[in-house]
């Protein structure tokens, strides 16, 4: 059986991403966009999902433990 590159499971089902051409399993990605989890967050394209936006760096100061 074919061992995903993501999660390093033996899994029946695999496609490789056309990005990345890592091979996925389904769980690991988008098998009808042939798009592996990382990829299909870098080019995502008019979802509205904003929750990973950049961080903005705040030098304030910060304590240390
Ligand atoms: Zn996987
Ligand atoms: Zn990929």
């Amino acid at each position: 059986m074919p061992i995903c590159d993501m999660c390093s499971t033996e899994v029946e089902d695999i496609f490789e991403c056309k990005e990345c051409g890592m091979q996925c399993c389904e769980f690991c990605g988008d098998k009808d966009k042939k798009l592996c989890d990382v990829c299909k967050q870098h080019s995502k394209g008019g979802s509205s999902e904003d929750e990973n936006e950049e961080f903005e760096e705040e030098s304030e100061d910060e304590e240390e433990y």
